[in-house]
């Protein structure tokens, strides 16, 4: 789209070239104004039923956890959003597992943040290291099936770790950094995909690498109901409970745990930047900035013109950041220049050109809704 006649909106920073966007009478867009509408009790922090929410799960935590050796998982990446679930359950005084899926492609800063968080709280740390040649010889076949969602990789082994965990433990919560305030802005259709989707993954690894795969960590639907309602483990996302003011927590943990930032959300890991700075907005025209600053925006979290002129920009920190990085994914990856320019100039392909079981997933999770709607009545 030409850069002229683009509309932003005048609320957050999401603009016409996002999929699906409309705009209303003031300019304000429909991401913006379902996610306030949406998450209005999430963002108003004097909220009473938010606080006894939280006091009513942290005494459900620890009841659950009675007798265990700990109550609850929390899921570390390194990122922001979930160090700061283990500050806070430390301080409400719960004992948490922390679990940490290592898929090779951590950056210094996010080993030396998770490190010195579970020395500092005292909390024992659980890392599950991938094995790396399945998982670089799933990735190649992501690349070579030219899907978007390269990352649907690490995010569904690590929930099937976390899961798992939770399974082992005999732990009923996994308490997450997933939240409301800094990412309940609905993901674009076509930004990413469906996180449960282990078909997809099994259909593209078989279809596209000789390599067997047999240990990589994957849930599918089924997994994830039995785990749900054999093991009894559900997903909290926390932060909803409690007042979440991005900038404020990082000065916390970069003041009482020696935490370094990463500039851009999800940042720690060099993989991700690279897709989320490189490889997304050069072959797919994705650029989640938009959604990730936008979100920050319409919360109150961040100033419209500071986020709008950091998109100006590109998304690295430096071009020098950008170019090290590309030499580094291809030195991983064995790749050469060639072939990452084939890679960028291929078209991008559908996830559900390969087998998947999304309809299987919407539909289980459908009926689970109005099954509960209905026994609510
Ligand atoms: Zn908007």
């Amino acid at each position: 789209m030409n850069q002229k006649t683009k509309q932003v909106c005048a609320r957050c920073i999401m603009d016409s070239s996002v999929p699906n966007i409309q705009f209303d009478s003031q300019g304000n867009c429909n991401y913006c104004t379902d996610f306030l509408e949406r998450c209005a009790h999430v963002l108003d922090d004097t909220s009473e039923v938010k606080a006894k929410k939280l006091q009513a799960l942290v005494a459900e935590v620890k009841r659950a956890g009675r007798g265990k050796r700990y109550d609850c998982i929390v899921g570390v990446s390194g990122g922001v959003d979930s160090s700061w679930v283990l500050v806070k359950c430390v301080e409400l005084g719960l004992r948490p597992l922390a679990v940490h899926m290592d898929n090779g492609w951590n950056s210094e800063l996010a080993q030396n943040n998770i490190a010195n968080l579970v020395q500092t709280l005292g909390v024992d740390l659980h890392t599950h290291v991938i094995d790396w040649p399945e998982y670089k010889a799933l990735m190649q076949a992501f690349f070579d099936a030219d899907v978007l969602d390269v990352e649907l990789l690490y995010d569904n082994a690590a929930l099937a770790v976390n899961y798992r965990a939770g399974a082992t433990y005999g732990v009923k919560h996994i308490l997450a950094g997933t939240n409301s305030a800094t990412e309940g802005m609905s993901m674009p259709p076509g930004w990413n995909w469906n996180k449960f989707d282990k078909r997809n993954i099994k259909a593209i690894g078989k279809r596209f690498t000789q390599t067997r795969v047999r240990t990589f960590p994957s849930i599918g639907t089924f997994d994830f109901f039995r785990f749900r309602f054999v093991n009894g483990v559900r997903w909290v996302s926390i932060l909803d409970l409690m007042p979440y003011n991005k900038a404020a927590v990082l000065k916390e943990l970069q003041e009482k745990y020696g935490y370094k930032p990463y500039p851009y959300k999800h940042y720690e890991s060099i993989f991700t930047r690279f897709y989320q700075g490189y490889l997304l907005p050069k072959k797919f025209g994705v650029d989640k900035r938009k959604l990730h600053l936008g979100t920050l925006v319409a919360a109150g979290q961040m100033d419209r013109e500071a986020a709008l002129r950091d998109l100006e920009g590109i998304p690295y920190v430096s071009e020098a950041q950008l170019q090290e990085d590309k030499l580094y994914f291809m030195k991983k990856m064995g790749w050469t220049q060639a072939q990452l320019d084939g890679y960028i100039a291929r078209p991008p392909v559908a996830h559900d050109v390969y087998p998947s079981e999304v309809r299987l997933w919407d539909f289980a999770t459908r009926t689970l809704t109005a099954l509960r709607s209905l026994r609510s009545r």
